[in-house]
């Protein structure tokens, strides 16, 4: 079955319980009917019958609870909800986000904003659906952290300590005091939508008497005072992929903000800022580093060990290497996403000595001598010039 029949469908109107029952409530509520409506016990009878499939189908996905709770976030950000806020305002930066990523609910990609007035608009046939049946989906939440070059480069586990409305504790974000439950709302039928009719024309509208949600509490949650949310300070260990760039930022799915009465929560951005470091640098996922060398390894070439992320390498410098060169050593750089690793792009760099003693500079000054006589001119480009 889809979601899509699940936002058409009232499972819980089909058992006459309402949406907060216990799996026990389900279990026993199917049962009577199951037993009531059975083509055994209805010979012939074809209404009987549609309702014993009906009661079938909706006691096979609330008996299951991951069915159940899927069902139940879906509806929830279709149906009956987010026409009042119940009087609750969200804190710092609050207000629902009217945005939501449809792919969030139907599991495929980003439909974006007119994906999801095709998608409203195939499934309901009444007038202002698209913004009235704006989510209460909780809000995203934004926060920053910093990590050190190395550890974004290979990944790394950080806490982030955030306030932000939870689900509150006492509740258990049900909004009802604790032994109690939300009961459907008897104006609308757990729906959040009243019909009027003005003439031809057939209007829905919020329901008042429930602000839209669709349930009424009796008795609300001291502590929450019915909200179902708290603020609350939490700290969460959040996995960062290796390879994340500065400024990059990192979407995690269901950590923001929880939603009012058990909605999806929303989602968690992390904006990651590297720190500089010393040795490396990095070019996308290539990492680079300088490699200072004396003129006499380039001349003569040799073979350097070269720090990687993970240890180090031995990097051959072939004689008569040019001062700037890279050479590049493959699958030594930075972890990519999907498996694999840039390439380490190491820049030879001479060192010039600012003092050598007596020895040195006697060598050098015999050395000059034979490079003349042996025809080097550093500037022979310039003939002309
Ligand atoms: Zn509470
Ligand atoms: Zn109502």
């Amino acid at each position: 079955m889809s979601q899509r029949e699940w936002v058409e469908k009232d499972f819980y109107k089909e058992l006459g319980i309402s949406s907060s029952a216990s799996q026990d409530e389900v279990k026993k509520a199917y049962r009577k009917l199951a037993r009531d409506l059975h083509p055994d016990a209805n010979p012939g009878d074809t209404k009987a019958e549609e309702r014993f499939k009906a009661v079938s189908e909706a006691h096979a996905v609330l008996s299951d609870t991951a069915k159940r709770k899927e069902y139940d976030e879906t509806r929830k950000l279709f149906a009956g909800g987010g026409y009042g806020r119940g009087g609750f305002a969200p804190g710092a930066g609050g207000g629902f986000s009217q945005e939501f990523n449809v792919g969030d609910i139907f599991g495929g990609a980003n439909a974006g904003d007119s994906g999801l007035g095709d998608l409203l608009g195939g499934l309901f046939n009444r007038g202002g659906t698209r913004t009235a049946s704006r989510p209460r989906r909780g809000a995203d939440v934004e926060t920053e952290t910093t990590l050190g070059f190395r550890e974004a480069a290979q990944g790394v586990t950080v806490p982030l300590r955030m306030t932000s409305p939870s689900p509150c504790t006492t509740c258990h974000g049900s909004g009802a005091k604790p032994g109690t439950s939300p009961r459907v709302c008897p104006i609308c039928n757990g729906t959040g939508v009243v019909s009027r009719n003005q003439g031809a024309f057939g209007f829905s509208e919020p329901c008042d008497e429930c602000r839209g949600s669709g349930s009424i509490i009796d008795d609300p949650c001291a502590d929450c005072r019915g909200s179902g949310i708290q603020n609350r300070t939490r700290t969460i260990t959040v996995r960062i992929p290796p390879g994340v760039g500065d400024g990059q930022r990192i979407r995690l799915a269901g950590q923001g903000e929880a939603g009012l009465r058990g909605a999806p929560s929303g989602d968690l951005y992390v904006t990651v800022h590297v720190s500089q470091d010393k040795v490396f640098g990095r070019n996308g996922d290539d990492l680079t580093v300088v490699l200072p060398v004396s003129y006499s390894e380039l001349v003569l070439g040799t073979t350097v060990s070269v720090p990687t992320l993970d240890g180090r390498v031995g990097v051959k410098v072939p004689p008569g290497t040019a001062d700037g060169r890279i050479l590049r050593v493959r699958g030594r750089g930075v972890p990519k996403r999907d498996g694999g690793a840039g390439d380490l792009l190491v820049t030879v760099k001479v060192a010039i000595p600012q003092k050598l003693d007596g020895d040195a500079v006697e060598a050098l000054e015999r050395y000059q001598q034979a490079e003349r006589s042996s025809g080097f001119d550093p500037r022979a480009g310039w003939a002309g010039a």
